[in-house]
């Protein structure tokens, strides 16, 4: 132990930057050192077990220490850990997995581009918007819309694209001339006067205003997560997300759904955009469930007609050196085939309606203003005035007194400001939800 922390705490505190550091809070604590998984559960290093709700960051959807994943991996690092695929040369899981989400992903969304990660699917995706707008003979179509509240990544061109107001510090710089954010999508935090029934018809309007206002002639793309996650698991309105696609195809810009925390079972189904939402989307990115966590690996899917559309004598020189990592593909396959072959997807439907009921359930509390989620995503909006929705004070951090509280009991939730969000694994069991919710309660 050094000052009170461990060894291991220490060594981290001293020399590992963590992503969002807050430095004060990093130099006093050091981090909570996790040393053990197995399916919902943490060990740290003294041993305390922790019912992980969070599922690592919106990701371990079969759970961890899965013994079939771990020969997997140590299989394919053994045959062959590492090839390049860049321009002609190709791996067996990278091949693979590619077939396999053409299988899964929306009809006719045949082609796979890997990437390293979540943030780097959004920046293919926002490449590959130019490149396809261009090659339709318009090159002067290079902005993007995308909305308030949204985490598209940490890159700066997925960071410029997002917009959480708490992570637009002043010493960064952000792509703000071609990027343009709309309203989030969030019912409980309307505009003031806007109606529940016309809150998409307001969210529309802004839509095609926005678009007089920059030149549809100007706009690539419309960047959205079906449910946003990191901005506080907003659900839409009823047919906000297709309404919002049929106008930006009708003006010709291209729509990508950003399925980094919705795709592969988060709501029950592969890809979320068309089965829950009504959407076929131009490109959807994918990361996180996609693995389950096992290795960083993420995906920009896209259709046979884009891809027509781009073909020819010409290069598209944008790839990374993990694009179709072999090990990282074959963790990917597993974790698709473990979903199906143990009917994961039905499952988290069956456990994610006992989950949101439970949250419901917590609404009477004197300290939750709304909850919301769907299948196993959900939220938490802790407030300090339920009728107007007023929130704490900036002194009293709601969100990490609650999950500071949780983590005492043996529960991780995360905290976000002034929400609490959760995304538990598909393996969840009834008992483990029981156990979140009973907890939260507490
Ligand atoms: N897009 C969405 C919707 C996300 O939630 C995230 C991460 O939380 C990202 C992109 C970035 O993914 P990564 O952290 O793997 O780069």
């Amino acid at each position: 132990m050094t000052n009170n922390i461990s060894e291991l705490a220490a060594l981290d505190r001293d020399h590992h930057m963590h992503p969002w550091t807050h430095f004060q809070q990093a130099e006093r604590d050091g981090p909570l050192v996790m040393t053990r998984g197995k399916g919902v559960h943490l060990w740290d290093e003294d041993g305390r077990e922790y019912l992980d709700a969070v599922g690592g960051m919106w990701c371990t959807q079969i759970g961890l220490g899965n013994e079939e994943m771990a020969e997997t991996l140590a299989e394919q690092a053994r045959t062959l850990a590492y090839t390049s695929t860049f321009v002609d040369m190709g791996n067996a899981p990278s091949a693979r997995l590619a077939a396999k989400i053409a299988e899964i992903a929306p009809t006719g969304f045949t082609r796979t581009l890997f990437t390293t990660g979540g943030s780097t699917a959004v920046d293919s995706a926002y490449r590959m918007a130019q490149f396809v707008q261009h090659h339709r003979g318009f090159p002067g179509r290079t902005h993007i819309l995308s909305r308030h509240a949204s985490y598209h990544g940490s890159t700066f061109a997925s960071a410029s694209i997002g917009m959480r107001d708490g992570d637009r510090i002043e010493e960064f710089s952000y792509l703000e001339k071609t990027i343009h954010h709309l309203s989030a999508p969030n019912p409980y935090r309307r505009p003031e006067g806007v109606s529940a029934e016309g809150f998409t018809d307001f969210l529309v309007k802004e839509l095609e205003e926005k678009i007089a206002e920059v030149g549809a002639d100007k706009i690539a793309a419309f960047f959205a997560e079906p449910v946003q996650a990191s901005g506080g698991v907003i659900i839409p309105p009823e047919g906000y997300f297709k309404r919002m696609a049929e106008v930006c195809h009708r003006h010709g810009i291209l729509v990508v759904a950003d399925e980094v925390v919705t795709a592969f079972g988060r709501l029950g189904e592969w890809f979320s955009s068309e089965a829950k939402f009504g959407v076929v989307p131009d490109m959807i990115t994918s990361a996180k469930g996609l693995t389950s966590g096992y290795q960083p690996l993420g995906a920009l899917i896209f259709s046979e007609e884009l891809w027509q559309e781009m073909s020819g004598d010409r290069w598209f020189t944008h790839g990374f050196t993990y694009s179709g990592h072999p090990i990282a593909c074959a963790a990917a396959l597993k974790s698709i085939e473990i979903i199906e072959r143990d009917g994961l997807l039905a499952h988290a439907k069956h456990v994610g309606a006992l989950f949101q009921k439970g949250l419901k359930s917590l609404e009477d509390h004197p300290l939750v203003g709304e909850t919301r989620g769907d299948v196993l995503i959900g939220c938490i909006e802790n407030v300090a005035d339920k009728e107007t929705k007023a929130l704490h004070p900036d002194e009293i951090d709601i969100g990490k007194r609650v999950s500071d509280a949780a983590e005492k009991m043996g529960l991780l939730v995360r905290p976000m400001g002034h929400l609490n969000v959760m995304s538990p694994p598909l393996i969840i069991s009834e008992a483990e939800v029981e156990e979140i919710i009973v907890k939260l309660r507490a």
